[in-house]
């Protein structure tokens, strides 16, 4: 069996920086494999055709992956919208605009009257690559695929 349209593919993967330093790595994630959002486009395009015990290799440039670094999605606020015990590093979910679309951002600089904070992901601007080993291989049930995501261990629970 290979990776390919509604198969559930469960991974180990480490995520690399542009010097090849590890960012981030998990063990056991099951995704649904097709086109559902379980990964990145690029990253699921490279995973085709992979066999159980394969590593497959994908870099993620910035357009591809986590956007571009934005300046304008560095703000700032009055200190006053923030709970008291605001610390730069914290995280708030909010829309600039009001709108439905949440971003998450992160307090860089807290002062008497002002909290500046950025909404650029983390990973913004920066060239990745995700290094995916493939553990598992199964066909998705319909309710899997009904659903979009993959359902038990490594997967979704309801
Ligand atoms: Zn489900």
């Amino acid at each position: 069996m290979k990776v390919g349209t509604n198969t559930v593919v469960t991974i180990d993967y480490q995520l690399l920086d542009a010097s090849g330093a590890l960012l981030e790595e998990e063990q056991g994630i099951a995704y649904l494999h097709g086109g559902h959002g379980g990964l990145l486009p690029v990253l699921e395009a490279a995973m085709e055709g992979a066999a159980v015990g394969q590593e497959v290799r994908a870099r993620i440039e910035p357009d591809d992956g986590f956007g571009h670094h934005d300046e304008n999605a560095i703000r700032t606020e009055p200190r006053s919208a923030f709970p008291p015990d605001v610390k730069v590093g914290m995280q708030f979910a909010g829309s600039p605009d009001g709108s439905d679309d949440m971003s998450v951002y992160t307090v860089r600089e807290v002062s008497e009257d002002a909290v500046v904070v950025d909404g650029n992901h983390p990973l913004a601007g920066q060239t990745v690559e995700f290094v995916v080993t493939v553990r598992g291989l199964r066909k998705a049930t319909e309710e899997e695929v009904a659903h979009g995501h993959a359902h038990g261990p490594g997967g979704h629970h309801h």
